[in-house]
């Protein structure tokens, strides 16, 4: 006689196991996944003199990224460790296995990831300087376009600063003036581009994004964008302007807001993506004219395509923010930022218009002037 009774436990019995090993999978998963976030600077030098000594499996370092902070509670003491351990490698004149990770054909060894001329907490000055001022103060070590390049290192980040900019005259000045010691002292290898929006029409600071990112990559392969409001200094240099495996938001303690973060998902200010990332986000969204919303769109983006939001915590991620007058908000910025997700194939760097009326390699910075279209 055929035991039913005992092939339906079994049968059970086997269900249940499958449902257990899908959980245990799922499980495991996203602890692995948590983990790949939350790398400390140990572990990827850890991994990284792994690979250099057994040449087993590639540490994941990407555009000189060392550090994945989000999720980690003593963050800043990671940081300070990676500085340290630079420091060290500095003073022991030992060429360190952090400088050579990337294959370098030319005689000049690479930058190390973290500069060892970071200084931690700087000054914001906010006295004006005219323009020929800083440009007789920076001329000595900048290249038209407001590029520059460390002499003695190849740079592991090669970064486009994308500034969208419209009639904020000294709010640009004291940008310029904060900006380019701060990325040289990061050793960067960086240009920093204005995108101004010709005529009187409502601003569309994404749209200006997505031409910079266009236009910057018609001059250079740029991997690494940090896309920037003209009107944040940072106040600390630990923070980083490269791009880190995933999207980061910068801007995460501004003093108008008490150096909090307003909220979780905020990618306003100033953030940093990869050329592939952005690519694959299909940009900003155009469709946002006037103040607000475009910022949030991004973000939605960016989590759609399964990124995460990275950040370095609020005592390093600190900005100030200079005052200017306000912008008009967008009556239908709500509208369109709930009907975002429909949109993201088609709205975006693919949908981009816009008349190049001028590029200009100023001293200080990149110009480039265009006319915006509303996409049809
Ligand atoms: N912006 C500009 N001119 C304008 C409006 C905006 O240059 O008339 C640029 C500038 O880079 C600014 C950013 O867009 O920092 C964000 O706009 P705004 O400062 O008005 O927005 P907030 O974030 O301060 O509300
Ligand atoms: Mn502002």
């Amino acid at each position: 006689m055929v035991p039913w009774g005992a092939l339906n436990h079994l049968y059970k019995g086997l269900a249940t196991i499958v449902i257990a090993l899908i959980a245990l999978q799922y499980l495991f998963g996203s602890v692995l996944e948590n983990r790949r976030t939350t790398d400390t600077a140990e572990s990827l030098i850890a991994q990284y003199n792994r690979y250099r000594n057994h040449n087993i499996s590639k540490p994941r370092f990407y555009q000189g990224a060392p550090i994945s902070i989000e999720k980690t509670n003593n963050n800043s003491i990671l940081i300070s460790t990676i500085l340290n351990y630079n420091k060290s490698q500095a003073t022991n004149n030992n060429s360190s296995n952090l400088t050579q990770f990337n294959e370098n054909p030319s005689a000049i060894p690479n930058c190390p990831i973290v500069s060892p001329d970071l200084e931690g907490p700087i000054q914001v000055n906010k006295t004006i300087s005219k323009i020929n001022e800083l440009e007789a103060q920076f001329g000595s070590w900048l290249q038209p376009g407001g590029a520059y390049a460390p002499t003695n290192c190849v740079s592991q980040s090669v970064v486009a600063v994308i500034v969208p900019y419209r009639d904020r005259a000294e709010n640009l000045l004291l940008f310029l003036a904060h900006m380019h010691p701060f990325l040289k002292k990061q050793q960067l290898d960086y240009a920093i581009y204005i995108i101004e929006q010709d005529g009187t029409g409502p601003f569309n600071r994404a749209m200006l994004m997505n031409v910079g990112f266009t236009e910057a990559l018609k001059h250079r392969q740029y991997q690494c964008f940090i896309f920037h409001d003209v009107d944040l200094l940072p106040e600390d240099d630990r923070n980083l302007y490269n791009c880190p495996e995933q999207p980061r938001h910068m801007s995460v303690a501004v003093d108008i807001f008490k150096y909090r973060l307003p909220y979780q998902t905020l990618f306003g200010g100033v953030c940093a993506l990869t050329r592939d990332q952005f690519i694959s986000v299909n940009g900003f969204s155009n469709m946002f004219w006037g103040w607000g919303g475009e910022d949030d769109d991004m973000s939605n983006r960016v989590i759609y395509h399964n990124y995460h939001i990275s950040r370095y915590p609020v005592n390093i991620a600190r900005y100030t923010m200079l005052t200017h007058h306000k912008q008009k908000a967008n009556p239908k910025r709500y509208e369109t930022l709930v009907e975002g997700k429909k949109r993201y194939s088609q709205d975006g760097l693919n949908s981009l218009k816009y008349t190049l009326k001028q590029t200009k390699f100023n001293l200080l910075y990149t110009w480039v002037l265009v006319e915006l279209h509303a996409p049809s």
